[in-house]
């Protein structure tokens, strides 16, 4: 069953809330196609190849995480995004993008969804004092070996995780943010976790985990952000009676 562009995209925007989040690309509506909707793919990001397989499938619409536009990049369509755009218009697709309320929705968001596949019940947020911010912080079942912990996390992620840290510790206290939120390490430091999880790292990261004493995990950013847009695809299909497919480009970061 189809349904108008304008009705797919106010149900992403009454799901998601996405006036409550100061970001760095405007979410909801970024490129748009047709008027009408039956088929969603959705992606990490709006790369040439999820827009190429997008096209091959038929797709109406596609629902990303890393959409266009971001706030410091040159305002002008050339090259690699003049490409990426004129293959969206030339098929008649358009692009749905939601960045920082697809992190940090409570049941759909990026972070929601790992927590539920590593085990990880969400307590409270990792920043209390702002929150437009995301990440969490919460338990494991039960205090955990840490090589056990990123035996989980191979597992589920289907990728072998970077740890900095103690291999014989046990962990119970975990922060979270999907992506490249390294940066929050500190945060982590100061909500007392035993381990902080999130997609990259830097430098840097490796010495304040290994000073401040708090085990250190990079997932993979790719890895870590999967599971967000194929949550809410799914949802949301199934409210409007849509297919959806998540279609996964690979990517080792
Ligand atoms: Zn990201």
């Amino acid at each position: 069953m189809a349904v108008a562009l304008s009705e797919l995209n106010a149900t992403f925007d009454r799901i998601l809330e996405p006036s409550r989040f100061r970001d760095y690309a405007p979410n909801g509506l970024q490129v748009e196609g047709r008027p009408e909707v039956q088929r969603l793919v959705s992606g990490v990001t709006a790369c040439q190849a999820l827009v190429d397989a997008a096209i091959d499938v038929g797709a109406d619409a596609i629902l990303v995480h890393h959409g266009y536009f971001w706030r410091n990049e040159a305002p002008v369509l050339t090259g690699m995004k003049r490409r990426r755009i004129a293959a969206l218009l030339d098929a008649d697709i358009s692009l749905f993008g939601y960045h920082l309320p697809l992190d940090a929705h409570p049941e759909y968001g990026n972070n929601a969804r790992l927590a539920a596949r590593l085990g990880i019940s969400s307590e409270e947020p990792l920043h209390p004092d702002d929150p437009a911010a995301v990440g969490n912080v919460g338990s494991l079942a039960a205090p955990t070996p840490v090589t056990e912990f990123l035996d989980t996390i191979s597992r589920e992620l289907d990728r072998v995780p970077l740890h900095v840290g103690d291999v014989n510790r046990r962990v119970q206290r975990i922060a979270w943010c999907t992506g490249g939120a390294q940066g929050y390490i500190e945060a982590a430091v100061a909500a007392g976790a035993d381990l902080y999880l999130t997609g990259e790292a830097s430098e840097q990261t490796v010495h304040v985990a290994r000073e401040e004493g708090i085990e250190f995990v990079a997932a993979g950013h790719h890895a870590t952000e999967r599971y967000g847009v194929q949550a809410l695809g799914d949802a949301v299909a199934a409210e409007l009676g849509l297919e959806h497919q998540f279609i996964d480009i690979d990517n080792p970061v």
